[in-house]
């Protein structure tokens, strides 16, 4: 994790025991992020204290999303154990994201719009990709982070790079 420049306090519990526990139980030093203080402004320790996190050990497929219904971040325990931890790291600001904007009573899935071209999809990977930088990855490693071959690649994965910025 050091390897990038992730705040001090940022640990990731890989080893949770239960399937739904607290956000800060398992995210911990995230409240000192300043990405995520520009996220939740002044409300930031009060959103990710009534945070849950789900921890299902039998998702086949996907990483991290937020559960729309329940407003809790779903995270595919596999992943959790053996994700690389930069990703898992902006991963969560991005689907901390979605916890706002779901806040905000904006609609996450609006299948008005493609996936890359969605505004909460292109508001979250914007954050999440500033990040990224800052941490101090590469161009080049943001677009490996970014892509998901066989789904996020090719011409889909240049039209999210355009559609943020990158
Ligand atoms: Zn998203």
């Amino acid at each position: 994790m050091r390897k990038y420049r992730i705040n001090e306090g940022v640990r990731i519990n890989r080893d949770v025991k239960k399937r739904e526990c607290a956000f800060t139980d398992v995210f911990e030093g995230f409240q000192q992020v300043q990405a995520v203080k520009r996220i939740f402004g002044k409300d930031t320790p009060k959103a990710l204290a009534g945070l849950m996190v789900k921890v299902p050990s039998n998702a086949r497929w996907g990483y991290m999303w937020v559960d729309e219904k329940k407003g809790v971040l779903v995270v595919n325990r596999s992943y959790l154990r053996e994700g690389d931890i930069a990703s898992l790291y902006l991963d969560v600001i991005h689907e901390l994201v979605h916890i706002k904007q779901r806040m905000e009573g904006r609609d996450l899935f609006d299948e008005k719009y493609e996936y890359v071209d969605r505004p909460t999809e292109i508001e979250a990977y914007t954050v999440a990709a500033g990040e990224a930088l800052r941490i101090g990855m590469s161009r080049r490693q943001v677009l490996k982070y970014l892509e998901i071959p066989g789904w996020l690649s090719g011409d889909v994965l240049k039209r999210l790079c355009r559609n943020i910025g990158m």
